[in-house]
């Protein structure tokens, strides 16, 4: 039986997903989930991984600098993998890559041509970009025989109306490929077709997901299609995050340029590292930890961040013409009540009325029965529809 690994490579961190492809008709089934974390120079990384029924499999720190790079990682994966898996027959290596510029629309195999070409993007993800390609270098050494996809963060925005694909600067900008590209694109594919198999009646209508993680953006979705997202050239613009800006005034970077002399690469640490939820609060990029704080600039950095969701909520309900279903996914959308609360609170205006006992139990439906727009919690999947594209992939080339 042909098997699937796939990989999402972070700047300091490696997802991987093993799953079995059956026949390539049915859905990939996922058989090891784990990931390597504190990857890099003089680090002590750490790798755990968990079997389809919970159970852990792995759970192992690394010593200092024994895993300084991506390349190293995968190996790591790669011997655990064949120790639990020695029948294995990898078929076909799923990539998530965040960026797939203006030319990738759909997932692409990755031959020595398109990894150029995709190499050409890293100004426009420089924090992302280098990491996605050097896993999939690594793993096409590791995997000569084997297929290997990409599937872009950027692919399902791909279609946006021109007005919201551009910035108002002059257009050999937009020629040059700034565009307003969005992200966390398998996360809403995910949601999209989770909701065109559970509820069609929803999927038809004009869905707005909120992916709050640790990064945070939303779409909106018009009959399952995404017509707006509130991230735009990088992923530092719309909702503020763990430890990114989110939305900025451009002339905030030209008085950091020009009154405080800041240089290109302090100013890409400040929005980049230093902002968001970490920037406001002074005390962490964590959720958990500032609900848990208590203090008043936690308090403030969680206002900030509750009020940015709602303002984007209702500059997408106007692009949509109105909203019929809100999901909440991603680690604080899936597990934060009290954000979710927050989020909804006084947004009868809209259709929205959220039922506090459902959202406390975490039920997927958390709106009332009489409540016009459908609120709902869907955990999220990005390594399934990686795994459905290697699965297509391979089926293709049969
Ligand atoms: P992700 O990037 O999707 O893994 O999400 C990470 C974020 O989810 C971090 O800010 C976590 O603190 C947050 N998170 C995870 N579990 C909870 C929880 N039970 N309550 C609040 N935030 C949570």
């Amino acid at each position: 039986m042909p098997h699937a690994l796939t990989l999402n490579a972070g700047s300091s961190s490696l997802k991987f997903g093993f799953f079995e492809l059956g026949d390539l008709q049915g859905e990939p089934q996922s058989r090891i989930l784990g990931l390597v974390e504190r990857i890099g120079q003089g680090e002590r990384a750490h790798i755990k991984a968990k079997g389809a029924d919970g159970q852990v499999l792995l759970d192992q720190e690394y010593g200092r600098n024994h895993v300084p790079d991506h390349g190293t990682a995968l190996a790591r994966v790669v011997d655990f993998l064949r120790e639990q898996r020695p029948d294995a027959r990898l078929a076909a290596v799923g990539h998530r890559v965040v960026h797939g510029g203006p030319d990738y629309a759909e997932p692409t195999r990755l031959t020595p041509p398109v990894m150029d070409r995709l190499a050409q993007f890293e100004p426009l993800a420089p924090l992302h970009q280098p990491h996605n390609l050097s896993g999939a270098r690594a793993a096409l050494e590791l995997f000569p025989d084997a297929i290997q996809v990409a599937c872009f963060d950027t692919a399902f925005h791909r279609h946006h109306p021109w007005v919201n694909d551009t910035f108002a600067i002059p257009r050999k900008f937009y020629d040059q490929g700034v565009r307003r590209y969005g992200f966390h694109g398998l996360s809403y594919q995910y949601i999209s077709e989770t909701l065109e198999k559970t509820a069609p009646h929803l999927h038809s209508g004009r869905t707005i997901v909120a992916h709050l993680g640790n990064g945070a953006s939303m779409c909106a979705l018009m009959g399952g299609r995404s017509v707006a997202s509130s991230m735009g050239f990088s992923a530092l613009d719309g909702l503020p995050m763990g430890s990114r800006c989110g939305q900025l005034d451009p002339g905030v970077l030209l008085y950091m340029l020009m009154n405080e002399g800041m240089t290109p690469k302090e100013i890409e640490d400040v929005l980049y590292r230093q902002s968001g939820l970490l920037g406001l609060s002074g005390l962490s990029n964590d959720m958990r930890t500032l609900e848990a704080a208590g203090t008043e600039p936690a308090r403030e950095a969680i206002d900030y961040f509750v009020f940015r969701i709602r303002r984007e909520l209702g500059a997408l309900a106007a692009a949509l013409g109105g909203i019929s279903t809100l999901v909440f996914c991603g680690g604080i959308g899936e597990n934060s009540a009290h954000i979710r609360e927050k989020v909804c609170e006084g947004m009868g205006w809209i259709g929205m009325e959220l039922d506090t006992g459902r959202n406390l139990r975490g039920e997927r439906i958390i709106s009332t029965d009489l409540s016009r727009v459908r609120i709902l919690v869907i955990p999220t999947n990005e390594e399934i529809v990686i795994a459905r594209a290697a699965r297509d992939s391979l089926a293709g080339a049969g």
